[in-house]
């Protein structure tokens, strides 16, 4: 366990085993588990050519990883992102196991990515992009084996997409072998905004944890994406001024609370917050030291490092995005009392209602949004209270409580399946 950790500012695989590796030594974990939950149980790399609108062939590089199915099939998103890395996809990986985990969803944990460039590819691109990956994976895919869901750059249309080959290959319709489809194609209510929904619901309890009323409270999100944009909004809804947000295109702000339904419609309508006129316009990262109570990371990686730790300013940081935070820097703001609610519980909603879309799948039988939405909090604020819990008996950070949780639950599958020699 004595690992050496040279990359960890910049490489989030090594982010995630040194978290890992923290948890494991406080839970004095078995060695052999140790080994097993370490590396992922199985990688794939695939080649996709593709013929581009101006019929040359390009050739992509896709993974999925499955770091573990002992809880259940794999579950994780897919990325379309040119800066995607195999560690990359690994320690995504392994963050959607230890996140089913937390949430106690009968999860195991995958991930996939393909490096490209969505922005500069057409709909027909994508689309032949998008089918020829899932061919290319589909031995490792299924409803019981590995279903995947919408990350960075991918959506509801890429979800009917993936479904759509799959189900031509088993020669009928498999609505369960992804989720974060369109409401039409049997995706769930609730799904598309699940995630941001469940980063305001953490919000309001790391709040309330450190004695804070949201209704005094100002904060700063980062993205303006899925998660950032209707965590922007679940904030605004509990009564906290959003005073900044930021994108790929710069940030917004306004101290007095920017009009959130101004940002909201602009964003529906054109998915960036470039043109809209309701704040100043300033730097991008300007948004992570803001003067602000609430920090919501909710777009990239590695975006709070040893750099800007000590000018970070808000009391509580709930991390909407995987691995927004180094280990260094989450070090100087335990230091300095900040609460952070981390990735595996923050932003959790996002797995929980693709739980629920699955089991609806398999029930054929469909809930309405608030009924999804009363089943995210209860799973959401029990899986808080339980890491919170953990951390006070512990005296541990909520992440080092929420990895020991994660890992306690998943340990102890492997030891009840044992091993097949
Ligand atoms: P998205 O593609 O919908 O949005 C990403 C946002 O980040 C965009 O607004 C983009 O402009 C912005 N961005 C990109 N580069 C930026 C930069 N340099 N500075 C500021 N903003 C920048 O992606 P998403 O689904 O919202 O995912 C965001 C994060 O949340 C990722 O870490 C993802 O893994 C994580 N996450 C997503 C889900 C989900 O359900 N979509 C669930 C859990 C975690």
């Amino acid at each position: 366990m004595n690992r050496e950790l040279q990359n960890s500012e910049t490489n989030p695989l090594e982010a995630m085993l040194h978290r890992f590796d923290i948890a494991a030594k406080r839970l004095d974990l078995d060695p052999g588990l140790y080994q097993i939950l370490e590396r992922p149980d199985r990688e794939i790399i695939v080649a996709i050519p593709v013929q581009m609108e101006d019929r040359s062939i390009k050739v992509f590089t896709g993974y999925r990883v499955q770091h573990s199915v002992a809880r259940g099939p794999g579950k994780g998103g897919v990325r379309f992102d040119r800066n995607v890395t195999l560690d990359e996809v690994r320690a995504l990986a392994a963050w959607m196991t230890w996140k089913c985990a937390v949430v106690n969803v009968p999860f195991g944990g995958a991930k996939g990515g393909v490096i490209c460039d969505p922005g500069k590819m057409t709909q027909v691109e994508l689309e032949r992009l998008t089918r020829r990956y899932m061919a290319s994976i589909m031995d490792l895919i299924g409803p019981d084996r590995d279903v995947p869901a919408p990350d960075v750059n991918t959506n509801p249309q890429i979800m009917a997409w993936m479904m759509d080959t799959y189900s031509m290959h088993m020669r009928q319709s498999q609505p369960g072998v992804v989720t974060g489809k369109p409401i039409e194609l049997g995706g769930s209510h609730g799904r598309v905004r699940a995630t941001g929904y469940g980063v305001g619901l953490m919000t309001r309890e790391s709040l309330y944890r450190m004695g804070l009323d949201p209704k005094q409270c100002k904060a700063a999100v980062q993205g303006a994406g899925n998660v950032g944009g209707v965590s922007a909004e679940s904030l605004h809804a509990l009564g906290i001024k959003v005073c900044a947000i930021s994108d790929i295109s710069g940030a917004l702000y306004n101290d007095d609370g920017l009009d959130m339904s101004v940002v909201s419609a602009h964003l529906r309508e054109h998915r960036t917050l470039e043109g809209l006129t309701c704040g100043d316009h300033i730097d991008g990262d300007a948004v992570l030291t803001l003067d602000v109570d609430v920090l919501v990371p909710a777009a990239l990686e590695n975006v709070i490092t040893q750099k800007n730790a000590h000018d970070v300013k808000a009391t509580v940081i709930v991390e909407g995005a995987n691995g927004p935070m180094t280990p260094s820097a989450e070090a100087i703001l335990d230091e300095r009392g900040i609460f952070v609610c981390p990735d595996i519980l923050a932003n959790a909603g996002g797995v929980t209602v693709s739980y629920f879309e699955w089991v609806q799948n398999r029930l054929g039988y469909y809930w309405d949004e608030r009924d999804v939405n009363e089943r995210l909090e209860k799973i959401m604020v029990d899986a808080f209270q339980s890491v919170c819990g953990l951390a006070d008996r512990e005296s541990v950070s909520a992440r080092t409580a929420s990895y020991m949780l994660a890992i306690e639950r998943v340990a102890h599958v492997y030891k009840l399946r044992g091993l097949y020699a």
